[in-house]
C-alpha cells in the first residue's frame, strides 16, 4: 500500500444512548440476580457484544418457550410486541426492558393512530425485531390498520382503501434519504397524511449518516464496523457506497483484506450504533500494522443523550 495514508475516523461513531442502556441492563442484571439472566434474542445486534455477555452468563433465546418459568428476561433494544409481554407474563418472567426509548416513542405513536382508527404506514425493513415489534402494538379492533412499506414503489403503488385517516411512522435505523423519498411520495399523494412531529429516524442514525457522508467527501476507501444484521451499520456503508467511495462492513480487523488498501489514498473508518469502540481501536491498529496511519479523529456532532436503566436496576434502588 502507499505510504503514508491517513486513517480519518468518523464522529460520531459506535455506541448509542439505547445500546448502551441495553448492555448495563444485562450487566446489572447479572450483578444482581446472577446467572443465569436470559435475553430474548440479541440484546443489540453485535456478535462481539452478546459474546462478552454470553461468558458473563447471559443466555440468549429465540423465544420465551426456551425460558424456564419464574426467570429473569431481558426484552432487547428494538422492542418486542404485547403479544411478547403477554408470554412473559404466562410464564411468571421477571422482565427488563431493555427497548430503547426512541423506539418506545414510535410504539406510542402508532398506539394513538390505531386508536383513532387510522390507516398507518409503517416505513421500515420486513422481518427486523424492531418493525416486527411495532407492527405487533397496533390494536385493530378500532377499525384501522397497519401495512409495511418498504421502498418507494411499495409508496407509489399502497392503495389505502375507506379510512378514518392515514398516517405514517418509520424505523428508528433508516436511511434518512431514502425515507425522506418515501415520505414525499407519501404526501404528494395524501397531502393530509399525519406523519411524526420529530422523526422517528434517531439522533444516533441521523448523527452517524451525516458522519460518514462528510467522512466519504474525504476517503477513497470506508471501513464500517458493525454486523451484518445491524441495521444502521448496513445504511452506513450504502452511503458511502452511494458517494461513490469503495466501503465495506466489516465484523472485525480480522477481515481486513490487503487488496482494499492498494492505492488509497485515505482510509475512513466508522462504526454502526451497536459496535464497541474496542472493535475500531483493533481496526485502526492492523491497519497501522499493514502500513496505513497517521490518525486523525474528524470532529462531528456532539452527542449528549442518555437513558436512564429501569428503577428495579438502579443503584439507590438496591441500596434502598
Ligand atoms: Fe435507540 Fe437509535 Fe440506538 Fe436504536 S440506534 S437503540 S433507536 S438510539
Amino acid at each position: 500500500m502507499n505510504k503514508n495514508v491517513p486513517i480519518l475516523l468518523a464522529n460520531p461513531r459506535g455506541f448509542c444512548a439505547g445500546v448502551d442502556r441495553a448492555i448495563d441492563i444485562v450487566q446489572r442484571a447479572l450483578e444482581i440476580f446472577g446467572r443465569p439472566v436470559y435475553a430474548r434474542h440479541e440484546v443489540v445486534h453485535n456478535q462481539f457484544v452478546v459474546e462478552s455477555l454470553r461468558k458473563r452468563g447471559a443466555c440468549f433465546v429465540d423465544e420465551l418457550d426456551e425460558v424456564p418459568c419464574g426467570s429473569t428476561v431481558v426484552f432487547s433494544a428494538h422492542g418486542v410486541a404485547p403479544s411478547v409481554w403477554a408470554m412473559a407474563k404466562k410464564r411468571k418472567l421477571k422482565v427488563l426492558d431493555a427497548t430503547c426509548p426512541l423506539v418506545t416513542k414510535v410504539h406510542l405513536e402508532l398506539m394513538q393512530h390505531a386508536r383513532a382508527g387510522r390507516t398507518v404506514i409503517l416505513i421500515g425493513h420486513a422481518g427486523h425485531p424492531e418493525v416486527v415489534g411495532t407492527l405487533g402494538q397496533f390494536d385493530h379492533s378500532f377499525g384501522g390498520s397497519v401495512h409495511l412499506v418498504e421502498t418507494i414503489s411499495d409508496a407509489q403503488t399502497f392503495m389505502p382503501g375507506k379510512n378514518q385517516g392515514l398516517a405514517y411512522v418509520t424505523q428508528t435505523t433508516l436511511s434518512v434519504d431514502d425515507t425522506a423519498a418515501i415520505v414525499a411520495i407519501l404526501k404528494r399523494r395524501w397531502p393530509d397524511i399525519i406523519g411524526p412531529v420529530k422523526k422517528d429516524i434517531c439522533y444516533a442514525t441521523q448523527n452517524r449518516q451525516e458522519a460518514v457522508r462528510a467522512l466519504a467527501r474525504q476517503c477513497d476507501l470506508l471501513i464500517v464496523i458493525g454486523s451484518v444484521n445491524s441495521s444502521n451499520s448496513n445504511r452506513l456503508r450504502e452511503i458511502a457506497e452511494r458517494s461513490g467511495v469503495e466501503s465495506y462492513l466489516l465484523q472485525s480487523h480480522h477481515d481486513i483484506e490487503d487488496r482494499w488498501l492498494e492505492n488509497k489514498k485515505s482510509i475512513g473508518v466508522s462504526a454502526g450504533a451497536s459496535a464497541p469502540e474496542k472493535l475500531v481501536q483493533e481496526v485502526v491498529a492492523e491497519l497501522c500494522r499493514r502500513g496505513a496511519g497517521p490518525v486523525k479523529e474528524l470532529s462531528g456532532a456532539v452527542e449528549k443523550v442518555s437513558f436512564s436503566l429501569p428503577r428495579v436496576l438502579q443503584k439507590s434502588q438496591i441500596s434502598a
